[in-house]
């Protein structure tokens, strides 16, 4: 059976996806279309995939069942340790699959595009552990502010390439990397969520549907059911919500909530909510919600965590948006500090500064005590220990 929640054969969630490519790339958009499915469905990709996935990255990552956090939000909240994972998030999930791809296609030189270096890192960490060549685009003002990022990168052996144009930051990483990947189309483009043209966005929510597949068994061993009543996760790009998803899509009882960041507040103009501020548009080759203004340039996106601060959201993610099967809600900056310091005091985990939106909105919902809560949490925060001992609270 087919869910309506996959993409159709030209990559379209109902009017979201697609590939809008300068035509030079057509071929290596094809060559990936025409074969990624077959490679990760076959046993030799599925054995080292998972192999790597225990050995290397550490999974399965625990299901926790929160006791302090439970009890203060009257509910029954389990957190998915993604936070847990080699590399500190769920996005070496994706970095080791797409290597094994490459791999398997021939691919020898991967580049890759990053805000904060966390994807960045997790590009440079696989392509290490295979031995390939990798070269890593960031914004001239992401480089100043991601020092350990990018000199944990060059350890690895990355070369990081600078982006001068435009804002500096994101979104001209990756137009710089479309460029390079335009006059070296031998090289394979590591996208870092469910992004960029098709088949990218369903090939990372494949490689991250673990999270979902292992929560499935977990919680079937912890309360005798698969299914949850709510999952929450963080969306930037959307990649570890779409794993969290992934599995319970077809399963309408389930409740999905993705929670943007909304900077300074959604209405601020420093704000990074995506689904409420933005409009039907291309970015990065794919059709998508995004924010724009009247002339359809992008608008640049605000947000404490540099991990949520992206102009657009997955074509998976508008589409869950659009037909409703996904509540969108939002965190502030500020309530997400505070979600940071609570679930640090309560539980004794550190989260990464884009995991504390998803734990920021507890507050804000109805809950009740018999219902099950999974909170995706989506990475670590010893990358955000700076801005947090910045606004430390006494
Ligand atoms: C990158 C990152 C995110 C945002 O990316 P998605 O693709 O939306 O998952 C969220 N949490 C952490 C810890 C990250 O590093």
């Amino acid at each position: 059976m087919k869910s309506k929640f996959q993409p159709d054969k030209n990559g379209y969630y109902g009017q979201f996806g697609g590939a809008f490519i300068p035509e030079l790339l057509h071929p290596n958009v094809q060559e990936l279309a025409d074969n990624y499915i077959q490679i990760i469905e076959s046993e030799a990709f599925q054995t080292e995939y998972k192999s790597l996935l225990k050995d290397y990255v550490g999974r399965p990552t625990p299901l926790y069942f929160a006791k302090r956090l439970s009890e203060k939000y009257g509910a029954t909240i389990y957190l998915k340790r993604e936070d847990l994972n080699h590399t500190g998030a769920h996005k070496v999930n994706n970095t080791i699959g797409q290597i094994l791809i490459a791999q398997k296609l021939g691919k020898t030189k991967i580049i890759a595009e990053t805000g904060a270096g966390q994807h960045g890192v997790a590009t440079a960490t696989v392509c290490a552990l295979m031995g390939l060549d990798c070269t890593v685009f960031m914004g001239e003002k992401d480089i100043v502010r991601q020092a350990p990022n990018v000199a944990r990168m060059k350890m690895l052996g990355a070369k990081v390439v600078a982006a001068t144009s435009g804002s500096k930051t994101l979104k001209d990483a990756t137009n710089e990397a479309i460029r390079y990947w335009i006059q070296h189309p031998e090289t394979f483009y590591l996208i870092g969520s469910v992004v960029g043209p098709a088949p990218h966005p369903d090939m990372v929510a494949r490689l991250q549907a673990i999270i979902s597949e292992e929560m499935k068994w977990q919680l079937k061993e912890k309360t005798g059911k698969e299914n949850p009543d709510t999952i929450i996760a963080c969306v930037g790009g959307g990649s570890n919500a779409a794993g969290a998803f992934y599995n319970y899509l077809d399963d309408e009882d389930v409740e999905l909530i993705a929670v943007e960041a909304a900077g300074l507040g959604v209405n601020s103009g420093e704000s990074a909510a995506t689904s409420q501020l933005g409009e039907v548009g291309v970015i990065h080759g794919s059709k998508t919600i995004l924010m724009q203004d009247t002339y359809g340039q992008i608008v640049e996106p605000y947000s404490i965590s540099a991990g949520l601060d992206y102009p657009g959201v997955g074509p998976l993610h508008a589409f869950l948006y659009e037909t409703k099967r996904a509540k969108f809600m939002n965190a502030t900056d500020n309530e997400a500090l505070v979600a940071a310091y609570e679930l640090t005091k309560i539980e004794g985990i550190i989260p990464a500064l884009e995991t504390a939106h998803a734990l920021a909105v507890l507050p804000k919902m109805q809950l009740k005590k018999d219902q099950v809560v999974v909170i995706n949490l989506s990475g670590r925060g010893d990358k955000d220990l700076e801005t947090y001992i910045n606004h430390l609270e006494d």
